[in-house]
């Protein structure tokens, strides 16, 4: 099976695996895991931010910044494709009380004059709003990236109206690689952002959220209320230190090969529209509404494994399990249907 359903069905490297046996560690609660603390400070200077915490889940590092910005009755400006809003189990509701403003992006994108729209006057009828998220890459946009120009326009309007700003970076290290972007711009423009290790870089388990020390200090507690806080975890923070060591400059391999898989797939019969291709994230349109999870299982039959993400989209997602070996051979599957 040529697994393409997300880049979280990735299996830890021998030389990863090696990394997570010779952890040193310790009980984290008491803040003594050496790996974790490693790892929160190493991902904390890359973005030149000043702390870290390791997490279990993206999903935890998102609703554990979402719930420091905010109050119970704010509200959160995001795209209505967003993670935050679509995959997090109705969390920003049920973690952090707050209401959602949803924006109709371009591929998960939203631009600085909608933001603008969005923010609601200081008047007693309307919900405080208090923090803007982003994502980048966009998950449901395909893995498209941000131009940098845009999300300083809306750092800029944060700033103004008083709002903190969080980026939802599941993906960032493939739009850094994308763009030709550093860290050190990311982390000096967001309050809060949050990396998975889990996605593309390899690793089994594990997400960073990054910000100022006050910020880290209250995101520790919330994640201990949320039931995260781990022990001798540092076993899995030693594969994140390997994947941030390691894994980042490969990204542009799977872009290439993401690349390689949409050409092909333009202009075939059953291919409505490809989405633009950016990073490692391929989004086809099908000619007939509804027609997605039939081709996913004629594709199964194929040996290859997609996931249909509407009725009418399949969602294939380069990895590094994923070879040149197995494009080619995918290549030739797309050739039989
Ligand atoms: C995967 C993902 C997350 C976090 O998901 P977890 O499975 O909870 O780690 C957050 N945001 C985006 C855009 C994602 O793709």
């Amino acid at each position: 099976m040529i697994d393409y359903r997300s880049d979280t069905v990735t299996k830890p490297s021998p030389e990863m695996l090696k990394a997570m046996w010779n952890a040193p560690v310790g009980d984290d609660v008491f803040g003594e895991d050496t790996s974790i603390n490693e790892l929160e400070q190493l991902a904390a200077d890359m973005f030149g931010m000043e702390a870290g915490l390791f997490c279990p889940s993206g999903t935890m590092t998102n609703q554990i910044a979402i719930k420091v910005h905010t109050q119970p009755g704010d509200e959160v400006i995001c795209d209505a494709d967003a993670h935050i809003y679509q995959y997090e189990g109705g969390g920003i509701a049920f973690n952090a009380g707050a209401s959602v403003k949803l924006l109709a992006g371009d591929r998960g994108r939203v631009t600085a004059a909608q933001v603008a729209n969005a923010i609601n006057p200081d008047d007693v009828h309307r919900a405080r709003t208090s923090l803007v998220c982003l994502e980048n890459t966009s998950n449901r946009g395909g893995g498209s990236c941000y131009e940098w120009e845009d999300i300083t326009a809306i750092r800029a309007l944060c700033t103004q109206h008083g709002l903190a700003f969080h980026l939802d970076g599941a993906r960032l290290f493939n739009a850094l690689v994308a763009k030709s972007q550093t860290p050190q711009q990311y982390g000096a423009t967001f309050d809060s952002i949050s990396i998975c290790l889990s996605k593309s870089l390899g690793c089994p388990v594990g997400s960073v959220l990054l910000g100022k020390k006050e910020f880290i200090r209250r995101a520790r507690r919330f994640r201990k209320v949320f039931g995260g806080g781990m022990r001798q975890a540092g076993y899995i923070a030693a594969a994140g230190i390997y994947a941030l060591k390691n894994n980042i400059d490969r990204l542009q391999e799977d872009h290439a090969h993401a690349r390689q898989l949409a050409d092909s797939l333009e202009g075939r019969s059953w291919v409505k529209r490809v989405l633009p291709v950016e990073t490692n994230i391929i989004i086809f349109e099908l000619h007939e509404a509804g027609s997605a999870p039939a081709l996913v299982q004629k594709l199964k039959e194929l040996d290859i494994l997609a996931y249909a993400i509407a009725p009418d989209r399949i969602r294939l997602v380069v990895h590094l399990d994923i070879t040149a070996g197995m494009i080619e051979r995918t290549i030739k599957q797309f050739g039989k249907l």
